[in-house]
């Protein structure tokens, strides 16, 4: 992509020389030398591999996997705790004044509007009631949420931002727009549409009575969060379908964390109890994904 770089963007500094010092090391300055340290440490290996295809649409691709599967501080929505509390709250008073994003309050209030106004009072009052012991007991959470804000300035925007201008010398004004800027604009509307779409288009094949649906197109984008019927009649399953892997990155990734000893006691419903649900409260289509 060619697009003409500022000569001079960092206060006179021109990218040339900042990059010669940042390959070379010639200067000691210690935020260089942070900078130096965070891209060598974090994401030499993951540019070897990717940078040998001269792939920026597999970076693109990666990044986008990464903020949305790995790494809240990249997606920037939200720290885990904050995150956890609104989910909760979504599903013990979903559709009403109470839950976050509303559906019943239309596609643009549930998508992006509840993020422009401030809470319904309910929202609040009912989420103080919430137990979120457990979450305020794990140190990953409270270690994220201290350092939350300048984790996100670092993995969200900077990162991205500087991989592809150091490694395979895109101009830093695309290397911030795409990478930075629309990949976390797209990765945020997939993600909306999971409280939006997915709570109004699509069929019920578990209950029919509750307005979130299976909706592929979204599980799609949001890497396995469409199977919303399901997931709203049963939350507690965390593979959040009843097809495992099919349009469901999530369900593998954390497979693949329990595989690695780094997660443990998945629930998962039993086939009997799911086709014993759709018999009784679903809208007849038993189709998912
Ligand atoms: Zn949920
Ligand atoms: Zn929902």
């Amino acid at each position: 992509m060619a697009l003409s770089t500022p000569k001079s963007w960092c206060k006179g500094m021109s990218t040339g020389s900042l990059k010669s010092i940042l390959k070379t090391g010639q200067n000691n300055n210690f935020l260089i030398q942070m900078m130096k340290a965070l891209m060598f440490s974090k994401l030499l290996i993951l540019q070897l591999k990717w940078n040998s295809y001269g792939a920026e649409g597999a970076y693109f691709f990666l990044i986008t996997v990464i903020e949305t599967v790995l790494s809240a501080p990249v997606a920037l929505q939200n720290d885990i705790y904050e995150w956890v509390r609104d989910h909760r709250v979504h599903h013990k008073f979903s559709e009403t004044d109470a839950d976050p994003h509303n559906a019943t309050r239309g596609f643009f209030f549930s998508h992006i509007g509840w993020l422009l106004v401030r809470k319904h009072p309910d929202v609040i009052e009912k989420g103080q009631k919430l137990d979120l012991s457990d979450i305020k007991a794990d140190k990953v959470v409270m270690f994220q949420r201290r350092y939350y804000k300048p984790s996100v300035v670092l993995l969200c925007f900077t990162l991205p931002t500087l991989v592809p201008w150091y490694f395979w010398d895109e101009s830093i004004i695309i290397s911030f727009f795409i990478p930075a800027i629309l990949r976390y604009a797209v990765a945020l509307n997939a993600a909306w549409l999971v409280n939006s779409a997915a709570h109004m288009f699509g069929n019920r094949p578990y209950d029919q009575h509750i307005n979130p649906r299976e909706n592929p197109l979204v599980s799609l984008g949001a890497l396995g969060e469409g199977f919303h019927n399901y997931h709203h009649t049963f939350p507690y399953d965390y593979s959040t379908s009843e097809f495992g892997w099919r349009f469901n990155l999530t369900t593998a990734f954390i497979d693949l964390m329990c595989f690695l000893g780094l997660a443990s006691d998945r629930k998962k419903v039993s086939k009997e109890v799911i086709l014993a649900r759709k018999m009784r409260t679903g809208d007849g289509s038993h189709k998912s994904g």
